[in-house]
């Protein structure tokens, strides 16, 4: 059974093509700079790459282009759409309805629309993806799968904020969490590497990339997360604050900020990015940090001690943990920012080892000391994996019906 698996943003559509229930990946592609002037795809399969630049006008296009790309003479995957069983697409905002992944109706469509009020960046893109796919394969079985489905076991005491509880009532404000397919895939991972059952682990997950989250995670379920309402909450990332004062904004919009301006300097501006005024990528800071920057330093700190902070709050939440989780690009494959986070905390039980931090970089592998009570792993994760394994299970939910 072969499972196309699409996440779409507004300017890009990430692929891959899963061949089924072996998990293998058939291809793997991505279309950028779509509504630009030069638009550009390019596909790894069998060991090949294949690129191409032409105007891509919209997402429809977009999917004629993968249509493409898949179905090339010689460097193609596939001679023809129709050996696609079934779609996964990834899909940022399912607000309170979803707790694990749905079959795509049109039903189904309407409620993510009506989330892309809380997340307007993501929603309308994954809708539109939706709707190209649905457009290309015809009958095909589309599986919505939702980053904050994972979180819904989040329980009120750590979802509600400390406001009017009319808002929550009336306008839903409250923490959702994000990046809950990663947190899932790496927390149920860790089960299995510790020959435990799935809700018989206690975690805390490090999900670190351009975006980064934390979770809590008590019998397998979250029980807490970093991110909120919506993905600016929570740890330094890339460009992104993370928590800071509300009343910051108040004091800014006071001295002339409008809030799209606000908006923009938070989200793309901040981070990483807005404290070493270099860039918002860790490996680049690290290298400016080798060469004496202080600014990179400074970021790359910070970063740290945020991710510190939440592993001490998530401690006292779960009341201790068996393991302590990293994956992402940073958290795979950052030795020094790894040697960073988890230096110091030796009182609390967690201590790292140099040598089996080195080494493992890019796969699955524990770090900590043997003195260290609490374990620390490494996971890579793989968020199309998990959305076209939960694709295949409940389309062949499907057939059986
Ligand atoms: P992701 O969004 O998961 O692809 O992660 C992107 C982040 O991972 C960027 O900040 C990269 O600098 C960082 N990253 C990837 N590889 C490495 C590496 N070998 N060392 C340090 N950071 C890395």
């Amino acid at each position: 059974m072969k499972i196309l698996v699409l996440n779409c943003g507004s300017s890009s559509i990430k692929y891959q093509l899963f061949e089924m229930p072996e998990n293998a990946v058939l291809a793997k592609g991505v279309v950028e700079r779509i509504g630009e002037e030069q638009s550009q795809a390019t596909q790894r399969s069998n060991g090949e790459t294949l690129t191409m630049a032409e105007q891509i006008a919209d997402h429809e296009q977009a999917m004629q282009a993968i249509e493409r790309m898949l179905t090339h003479d010689e460097k193609g995957a596939i001679s023809s759409l129709n050996e696609i069983d079934a779609c996964g697409h990834r899909v940022v905002h399912g607000g309170e309805t979803f707790t694990g992944s749905v079959i795509c109706t049109d039903e189904l469509e309407s409620v993510i629309d009506a989330y892309s009020e809380l997340a307007p960046l993501h929603n309308p893109a994954n809708l539109t993806g939706i709707r190209a796919a649905r457009k290309m394969l015809g009958n095909v079985p589309q599986v919505a799968c939702f980053d904050t489905a994972f979180h819904q076991s989040i329980p009120k005491v750590a979802y509600l904020y400390a406001l009017p509880y009319a808002l929550y009532r009336e306008h839903k404000i409250r923490r959702y969490g994000f990046h809950g397919t990663s947190h899932r895939y790496v927390a149920r991972e860790a089960a299995t590497y510790f020959d435990k059952h799935k809700y018989a682990v206690d975690l805390i997950t490090c999900h670190l990339g351009n975006g980064c989250s934390m979770a809590a995670i008590k019998d397998g379920k979250s029980v807490d997360t970093s991110m909120g309402l919506t993905p600016l909450e929570g740890l330094v990332m890339g460009t992104r604050t993370g928590d800071l004062d509300s009343a910051i904004i108040f004091h800014l919009v006071r001295k002339g900020y409008k809030p799209e301006v606000l908006d923009k300097i938070f989200n793309k501006n901040s981070g990483l990015l807005g404290i070493s005024e270099l860039s918002n990528d860790v490996r680049d800071l690290e290298q400016k940090e080798k060469a004496g920057n202080e600014s990179a330093k400074l970021a790359l700190d910070i970063f740290a001690y945020r991710i510190k902070k939440y592993i001490g709050s998530y401690l006292a939440v779960l009341n201790g943990c068996h393991a302590i989780v990293f994956t992402g690009g940073i958290g795979e494959n950052s030795v020094a920012m790894r040697r960073r986070i988890l230096s110091d905390l030796g009182n609390m039980g967690i201590e790292l080892d140099d040598r089996k931090n080195t080494r493992i970089v890019g796969k699955t592998g524990e770090i900590q000391s043997d003195k260290s009570r609490i374990k620390i792993l490494v996971i890579p994760t793989d968020e199309e994996g998990a959305i076209a394994r939960d694709t295949y299970a409940l389309t062949m939910e499907d057939v059986l019906v």
